[in-house]
């Protein structure tokens, strides 16, 4: 289920919830994109029609932050509950674990994400890491790193360059990159690596 909030679909899930929906992305072998939206973009993309469009071109769009729940239960079509990009990346993380998933981490100060890379690993010891690259590239580069990111291979591609460049990138190059389930993660890596 869906309800539009000031023109953005969002998903009705909870956490739990959309990492099921993930799965099923990840069994599909077809590109996806998912975002987690939060206040600051949504009221962005009411002056930016492409950035709109974007939101609603996803394949999922979660609740991130409790402003836009709120907002939900205002119009009088409540969600669940807020899923912001960390818990639903650290819940994929998990769960990619488990499965035998491989994850790339793509963003954040050179060795930002290497890092955070080791401590997944460290507390998921089985966790298949497909390739980490830090986020400050030229637009000149991004062939580059999208050929870097397609031929690991990996299901879960994790993009930490900051909303909605992150959301932009995944867009643009969802069909190149040929991951199974993209998501902007916003500084997450730095929360991660500590
Ligand atoms: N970042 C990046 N490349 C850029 C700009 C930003 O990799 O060109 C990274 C930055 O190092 C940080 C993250 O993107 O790790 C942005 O974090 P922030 O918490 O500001 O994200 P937001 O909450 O705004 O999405």
């Amino acid at each position: 289920m869906q309800i539009n909030l000031l023109g953005a679909r969002v998903d009705v899930v909870d956490l739990a919830g959309a990492v099921e929906r993930i799965a099923g992305f990840v069994q599909s072998g077809i590109p996806h994109q998912v975002v987690t939206l939060n206040p600051e973009i949504l009221y962005r993309a009411q002056r930016e029609p492409a950035l709109l469009s974007l939101i609603n071109g996803a394949d999922l769009v979660t609740a991130d932050g409790v402003g836009v729940v709120w907002a939900a239960k205002v119009a009088g079509t409540p969600l669940p509950e807020r899923v912001t990009g960390i818990d639903l990346m650290l819940a994929l993380v998990a769960r990619a674990a488990a499965e035998g998933w491989r994850v790339f981490l793509l963003g954040a100060s050179p060795g930002v994400a290497e890092e955070a890379a080791r401590r997944l690993q460290e507390k998921h010891p089985g966790l298949l890491v497909a390739g980490t690259m830090h986020g400050y590239f030229p637009p000149a580069g991004e062939p580059e790193v999208v050929e870097m990111i397609r031929t690991a291979r990996p299901h879960l591609l994790f993009v930490g360059l900051g909303a909605p460049k992150q959301e932009q990138f995944i867009a643009r190059y969802k069909q190149a990159l040929g991951v199974s389930a993209a998501m902007g993660v916003g500084g997450s890596f730095d929360v991660i690596a500590g």
